[in-house]
């Protein structure tokens, strides 16, 4: 069958219609600037990206063209709708009451929209997003895949937080965790790709793009993760800041005489990589190059992400009480060579030895440490879009 895999922002929409049997990508692409002006960006598998630009003042209309260009004549993917078997939507926040991925309902999309306080960014967009997608392809199934179910097994001593007791009851202030798809998906190939034992297998899987988090995962149940109630905790990224004294901010707002949502812009959009490089970049490859150039903020922003992620390795080796494999994922963990590198120089302690060869590759499904290494550790590129697919076919 074909699965429309959705995953709509507050500007924009990325797209792709997957045949689920043999998970070839038939089309992708992404909408941007909705509400602006409008750019619809597609690509059919084989052929080179087509780019117009087209009013788009709702989602509606965006996701109107995705389906126009989808079934387009000359260059469409599919002859008509009836091909679209049905839909995945990538849906942020589930609170606690997602465990798992759903097929969406009336009440299902009542339970989102009580999840959107925790996510008002992002949850009221993808609530949108199958709004119209139920309006433009009436009777196909969809389903909900949420980014924090996969860590809904974390005990409470690994969700809770040291704060008044009546601010879990009341507002379900507590730690969610995000980019759950990806840990579920990568720590399940981890298993297979390893020959791991899949009921005694404890993997830490590095999720490291512009958002970044680390999660703890024993016989595929996620045990701790690094975000938080929102994405901003956990280790330094591209523009966040993750784990910092929370004193600091009372501290800075006095200095500089900022209030609240603007100590909360400067925490998500100009800390992380970014901030620590003096306002260089937030882009890991831009950090790398300055940093061989001799540029010492940048070299400093990069040691610090590597230390921060070796620190919560280590972290979470003690919650498992040990550890199989440690793997490597998204946009840094992918391809960022010194990274790996650098986090792999904190743990001799266990054993972990580095294959300097393997290491040198980018993108690929590959082990990085040596034979005689205790602990394996690899690089396992991710696939959001093919794991909402898996899930979507799963439960229709
Ligand atoms: P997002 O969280 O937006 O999905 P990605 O997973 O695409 O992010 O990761 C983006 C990060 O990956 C950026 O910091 C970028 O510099 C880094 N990156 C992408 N390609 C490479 C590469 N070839 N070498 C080093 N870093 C890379």
């Amino acid at each position: 069958m074909n699965v429309l895999v959705i995953n709509c922002g507050s500007s924009s929409l990325k797209y792709q219609l997957i045949n689920s049997d043999t998970e070839e990508v038939l089309a992708k692409g992404l909408c941007e600037r909705i509400g602006i002006d409008g750019r619809l960006v597609y690509q059919k598998a084989g052929c080179d990206k087509e780019i117009t630009e087209a009013s788009m003042p709702t989602h509606k209309e965006a996701i109107q063209m995705v389906l126009d260009a989808l079934t387009n004549d000359k260059t469409g993917a599919i002859a008509s709708l009836k091909e679209v078997n049905a839909i995945g939507h990538r849906v942020v926040h589930g609170g606690e009451k997602f465990a798992s991925s759903v097929v969406i309902t009336d009440e299902v999309i009542q339970a989102v929209e009580e999840c959107n306080d925790l996510a008002p960014l992002h949850n009221p967009a993808n609530l949108i997003g199958i709004r119209v997608c139920g309006e433009l392809m009436p009777g196909v199934p969809q389903v909900a895949v949420f980014d924090t179910a996969f860590h809904q097994t974390m005990p409470a001593k690994a969700y809770l937080y040291g704060l008044p007791l009546e601010y879990y009851k009341n507002y379900k202030v507590r730690r969610y965790g995000f980019h759950g798809t990806s840990h579920s998906f990568v720590s399940k190939r981890a298993v297979e790709f390893l020959g791991l034992n899949p009921e005694d297998s404890k993997v830490i899987v590095c999720h490291l793009g512009n958002g970044s988090s680390i999660s703890a995962v024993v016989n595929g149940k996620c045990v701790d993760t690094t975000m938080g109630l929102t994405p901003l905790e956990g280790v330094v990224m591209g523009t966040r800041s993750g784990n910092i004294d929370p004193a600091i901010m009372e501290f800075i707002a006095k200095k500089e005489n900022l209030d609240i949502s603007q100590i909360m812009n400067v925490l998500n959009k100009k800390s992380g990589l970014f901030g620590l490089s003096g306002g260089l970049s937030s882009d890991f490859r831009d950090l790398n190059e300055a940093a061989e150039g001799g540029n010492q903020d940048a070299a400093n922003a990069i040691d610090v992400l590597a230390y921060g992620i070796a620190k919560f390795v280590g972290g979470y080796v003690a919650a498992m009480n040990g550890v199989d494999a440690i793997v490597f994922t998204a946009g840094i963990g992918e391809n960022a060579i010194p990274v790996r590198e650098k986090v792999v120089s904190y743990l001799g302690y266990l054993g972990v030895t580095l294959d300097k060869d393997a290491n040198g590759h980018r993108g690929e499904e590959i082990v990085i440490s040596t034979p005689d290494s205790k602990v394996k550790v690899a690089v396992i590129p991710t696939n959001e879009e093919l794991a909402i697919c898996r899930e979507t076919v799963a439960l229709v």
